[in-house]
């Protein structure tokens, strides 16, 4: 008997310009490395069913679950700040959409199940190691709290893939609210399609935001939903160390989840300019630029837009860039809040920004690991006699100084002193995806040994927890260990 998949699909409903429909490619060995077990539940499936060869071959696309609509969606997108007018999924097939166990609507969706018209020059194929990346950093960053697509489940092909090096082939399974991003609106936009932008954003309405359905301005209040999420997304990003790596308009989600797990990266020591990827040489998408980034991408977006919002072009421009405009105080306001949540402060003071920014310089300069950091105060708050902290400084008495400060801060809330250091360790994890950790789970998975990968993900799926049985994990690489770069498609 076949797994039962309640389909929903609404996106195959859209116009035909909107997708492709397709067949994922034929592989010869589908062995399930990992369901999500928990997730699979949460979308009203059966674990015990999936947990096994069925699951190998649904998850590899080699059995169509009853109701699944294999499409690839059509996407163009700004990459590095360079207009593409046809991108799409070139490796990955939308099966089609379950409402989960809220009511929520989920794309279901295979990343690296073979070759689409959207392909290009590419094989439509995904190597093992970013597959396993994919599916610890998202799992990691969901445990996190921050919005982010899931992995339901990965899975080896049998197959090779040829990259710099030959590797075996895999698939991941992804979970999203919808896998619609800013560049499937400039998809259309670019096109000079206005219908099709039209019924796009009727369906994004629809789907991501009916409260908005009978707004006066339906498409100006969908633009400001839009940045909102990206608002309150990128500072849940930088209060974690998180560098996304491609932020290109085709990253984007509408929805507001991060997504996209190439070569992403957590850092280690904190530095604004801190950049992994090996394809981005200019530093266009370091960690520090992540902000203004994104209001850049929106700014993309509100342009697709325009023709939407007003009849005089003038006036559309005005409220386009009106809504653009409150971007930069929600950013702020969110990323302040979370700065001051992680040094225990409940209240707001003025002099608070000078401290926060004092503390992140001093990082900065004496190469402070951003996690430990963080997770230190924590404990240096429950006793005034303890200097846990400074150790992670080169020069302990520079930040003993600060700390000296932050001391006197905290005395004005004395209200909050016995809940703080609990709700400091709420939002400063111990345990994060450790790049080095990250690669010595992939070079076990090539070797076959997926042990390094289960453990990892057992860490991560706590990570305010002290977990002291795990406690290496939770510390920076030795030199040797560093990992400088990370890569798109290796
Ligand atoms: P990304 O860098 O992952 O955001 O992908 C950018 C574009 O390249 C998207 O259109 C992808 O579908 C496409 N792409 C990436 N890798 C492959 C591949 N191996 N085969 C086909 N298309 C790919
Ligand atoms: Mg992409
Ligand atoms: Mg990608």
């Amino acid at each position: 008997m076949s797994a039962h998949f309640r389909f929903d699909n609404s996106y195959a409903t859209l116009p035909a310009a909107f997708f492709a429909r397709v067949t994922p490619a034929v592989v010869p060995a589908p062995r399930l490395i990992k369901l999500n077990r928990t997730l699979a539940a949460e979308l009203q499936l059966d674990p015990d069913r999936l947990d096994g060869p069925e699951g190998a071959l649904i998850f590899s696309g080699q059995k169509l679950p009853d109701g699944a609509e294999p499409i690839a969606m059509a996407y163009a997108g700004h990459q590095f700040g360079q207009f593409v007018p046809q991108l799409g999924d070139g490796r990955a097939i939308l099966l089609g959409e379950l409402i989960d166990r809220h009511g929520q609507r989920r794309d279901i969706q295979l990343k690296g199940s073979g070759r689409t018209p959207f392909s290009r020059s590419g094989d439509g194929r995904a190597a093992l190691g970013p597959v396993l990346r994919e599916y610890i950093v998202s799992e990691a960053m969901a445990a996190l709290g921050i919005p982010t697509t899931r992995a339901l489940a990965a899975v080896l092909t049998g197959d090779t893939v040829i990259r710099e090096a030959l590797l075996p082939g895999a698939v991941l399974t992804r979970v999203a609210s919808s896998h619609i991003r800013v560049g499937t609106f400039q998809y259309f936009a670019a096109r000079g399609d206005h219908d099709a932008v039209k019924a796009l954003a009727d369906h994004v309405i629809e789907r991501h935001y009916p409260s908005i359905a009978n707004a006066e301005n339906k498409y100006l209040a969908l633009l400001d939903e839009v940045v909102t999420r990206q608002a309150e997304l990128i500072p849940r990003w930088l209060l974690v160390g998180f560098i996304h790596g491609v932020m290109n308009t085709d990253n984007t989600s509408i929805a507001g989840e991060t997504i996209d797990y190439g070569p992403c990266a957590f850092m280690d020591a904190y530095h604004p300019g801190t950049v992994f990827s090996s394809i981005d040489q200019m530093g266009r998408y370091a960690f520090g630029n992540q902000p203004q980034i994104a209001l850049w991408n929106l700014a993309r977006l509100a342009e697709c837009l325009v023709p939407l919002l007003a009849p005089q072009q003038d006036q559309a421009i005005a409220e386009a860039q009106s809504v653009l405009g409150r971007f930069s105080a929600r950013f702020n306001a969110a990323y302040d809040t979370g700065l001051r949540r992680k040094l225990g402060l409940f209240t707001e003071r003025g002099e608070d920004k000078a401290l926060i920014q004092d503390l992140l310089a001093l990082m900065a300069t004496h190469q402070a690991d951003f996690t430990l950091t963080f997770r230190a105060l924590c404990a240096d708050a429950d006793d005034p006699d303890l200097d846990t902290t400074s150790a992670q400084f080169l020069d302990r008495d520079a930040y003993r100084a600060w700390a000296a400060r932050w001391r006197a801060r905290l005395a004005l809330e004395p209200e909050h002193a016995a809940t703080r250091p609990a709700a400091m360790r709420a939002v400063n994890p111990a345990f994060i995806p450790r790049n080095h950790r990250v690669q010595a789970v992939i070079d076990a998975g090539l070797e076959g040994d997926f042990a390094p990968f289960e453990e990892l993900l057992t860490v991560l799926a706590h990570p305010f927890d002290d977990q002291p049985q795990f406690a290496r994990y939770a510390e920076p690489p030795l030199a040797h260990e560093r990992v400088l770069q990370t890569f798109c498609g290796t």
